[in-house]
Formats: C-alpha cells, structure tokens, sequence
C-alpha cells in the first residue's frame, strides 16, 4: 500500500498584485504563522492587529478564544484563541441556529452591512424559502483582487448558512477553493462551525469579515503556495493529501509544521481503506469539491435572482465539515 502523499494545489498565481500588495499579503501570512490576530477595516482590508508576536504562540492562550471589539474608527479586530470550542459538526438543533437565521433574513441586514462593504444585494428566494445575500470583500484595499461572496440563508434553520466565494476576474469569476471549502459543494469553510469564532453576539458584519480573512489567506495560498497560519483536517487521508509539508499542522491545530508535528505519525497510521471512506464521507476525492455549475454561471453577470436554493442544494444539510482554515 502506498502512503497519500500532498500533490499541490491548484490554485496559483492567479493573481497580479503590486509589490505593495504582495508586501502587505505576505505580512499578514507570516503574521498568521506566528499565531497572531487579524482586524478587518472597511471593505473587507485585512491587517495585522497585534503589533508584535504573542509570546506564547503553541496554542496554549487559555480561556475562550476570541476577543472581539469595535474601535471608534470601525476597525473590527479579533485576537487569536485556542481552538478550545467544540469539534463536533454544526447540528440543526444547535438553539443559536434559529437567531443567527433571523439576523441573517432580517430586512435589515443589507443596511447593515453596507456600512462597512460594498456591492451588498439581497434577493428572496421564491416560495419565502430563505434569501441570498451578496457582497463583496477587498483583503488589500479597493485597488487590489475582488472577492464576491454569494451568501445562501435558508428560513428553514436545520439548514446551515453558506457561503462562496468567487474572485472577481477581467475574464468573469473565478471560484475560491478547492483549499478550505467545504464537501461536497465546494462552500467557504472560513471558520469551524461551533468553534465561537463567528457567534450570533458578533452579527453579520463580522460574519462577512471571517470571509474576507479567509479571503486573504487565499491571496497568501496564490501567491506564495501555502496556506498561512492554523487549520484543521477530520480526515487522515485529507490531511495527508491536502497539508502542505510546511503549513500548520492539520492533525492537532498548532502552529507546528506538518512535516515535523504529525505528518509522520499519519503516514504510520495511513491505512488501505482510507481513500474510500473519505469519499463516501465526503462525496469526492480531495480537492474534487465544486459550487454548482448554475451558481457559478449565475455569478458570471449577477443579474436577476440566483439559482434555486434548493437546486443549488437538495439538502444544505449534508453539507459536511471537513477542515477550515482559520485562526480559531
Ligand atoms: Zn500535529
């Protein structure tokens, strides 16, 4: 039996930054290696928020994770926690669940939002089953790569609120994955679910700045190849396949390198069956998740109503947790 070994991404260079741009992109990646925090400005801008490396960067910040403030000037910053919530995949009886629908198929939510991001639309999906939220996210200024982000709210809360997200390209969208989204429908997995990194205190705006977090990690993925800082991978045939030797290792969420935390101990433990119990988990290989092919064409002009929620997904529910990405 052959071990699974990481095969790269397919994702790269997709994007022509200015030498600022690349300079502020790989300052918040070596930021997000070194365990600190992140702030997001208007538009979806990411910067560093600490002004200097935590001193204990082995994940061992006790408490619970997050510390979440709105300065005067409207920077919304978050300081990195342990992993700490709970590992368990989102369930539909989860009683947040009802509230943070609520805030999301509010009338209000798009006035909301366009305090702080541009390109906000709202559609209601035929028949009162939920709506579609759009916006759009700049990690490095409004001059630099746009991310457009399709959010899908079903009014029915045993179905989770998703999200994609797509760069914004001369030559139409581009989707953003197949690194950190989720199986089988190719959705951004911008933050584990239950980990309290995004909570119904902290409301749809910061909902919104996660994705342009994760936005930014994707720009650090394009233009240097690795995914910076803390993530998470269930499977050991993912982990094996889709960690990168030198990111952060995916077995126990800590900042150490794969290759010299658990990269080893996975390849001992790697056994023949994996491959096809991570399909039928999953619903596809690793890396072979993608949106739907009606999403996808619908970004390409964003006008009318987006696709059948129900089209797009038979049941949002099945949407499995694998891995994300985020500094939780
Ligand atoms: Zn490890």
């Amino acid at each position: 039996m052959s071990v699974p070994a990481f095969t790269g991404y397919g994702e790269h260079k997709l994007h022509s930054l200015s030498p600022q741009q690349l300079a502020h992109v790989r300052e918040v990646g070596l930021a997000l290696f070194q365990g600190r925090g992140l702030q997001a400005e208007h538009g979806g801008l990411i910067n560093v928020l600490d002004p200097k490396p935590l001193q204990d960067t082995k994940g061992n910040i006790d408490g619970t994770g997050q510390e979440f403030q709105r300065s005067e000037a409207g920077t919304r910053q978050r300081r990195q926690g342990s992993p700490g919530g709970s590992r368990q995949p989102w369930r539909p009886s989860d009683p947040h669940g009802t509230v943070l629908h609520r805030a999301f198929l509010s009338a209000e939510a798009p006035a909301a939002l366009r305090q702080h991001y541009t390109g906000v639309k709202r559609w209601k999906e035929l028949g009162g089953k939920g709506v579609w939220l759009a916006v759009s996210v700049f990690p490095v200024g409004m001059e630099g790569p746009q991310a457009d982000f399709i959010i899908a709210v079903p009014r029915n809360p045993t179905f989770r609120i998703v999200a994609w997200g797509f760069w914004r390209m001369k030559d139409g969208p581009i989707w953003m994955g197949p690194k950190h989204t989720n199986y089988p429908d190719g959705s951004s997995c911008a933050f584990p679910v239950n980990s309290g990194v995004w909570t119904e205190d902290h409301g749809i705006t910061a909902y919104v700045d996660r994705l342009a977090e994760w936005s930014m990690r994707h720009l650090y993925l394009d233009a240097e190849g690795l995914w910076p800082g803390p993530q998470e991978g269930d499977h050991i045939y993912y982990r094996l396949r889709h960690t990168h030797p030198r990111e952060c290792c995916t077995r126990c969420w800590q900042l150490e390198p794969y290759q010299s935390c658990c990269q080893a101990l996975d390849q001992k433990e790697s056994a023949a069956g994996d491959r096809e119990d991570f399909i039928a988990l999953y619903g596809s290989d690793v890396a072979e998740q993608r949106p739907h092919s009606r999403l996808l064409r619908w970004m390409e002009r964003m006008r009318g109503a987006p696709p059948s929620m129900s089209r797009i997904h038979p049941s949002l529910r099945a949407t499995r947790e694998l891995a994300c990405g985020s500094d939780d």
